[in-house]
């Protein structure tokens, strides 16, 4: 059965992009928006229904840090494991 043109549904924060129109999920997304930041948007044909709609693309970074100290105690304790075996 063929759906109406107002018939759809917008998707938020999920972690594929999802036709607004049918659900089906935009596979390889990471792949079209390679080197683009926040906020970036692009428009696809989804794969099964072939209507056109806008994926806005939302990066969090996230960092971690440690000390080259830290590092060491880590090294040393698994080496530590390692010999007790
Ligand atoms: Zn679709």
């Amino acid at each position: 059965m063929m759906k109406k043109e107002t018939d759809y549904k917008a998707w938020d924060y999920e972690d594929e992009p999802k036709c607004p129109f049918c659900g089906e999920e935009y596979v390889c997304a990471w792949e079209l928006f390679r080197g683009e930041s926040d906020g970036a948007e692009k428009t696809v044909v989804c794969d099964d229904c072939g209507r056109e709609y806008t994926i806005l693309q939302h990066v969090d970074v996230l960092y971690s840090t440690y000390t080259q100290e830290k590092m060491e105690e880590k090294y040393l304790e698994a080496r530590r494991k390692h010999k007790r075996r």
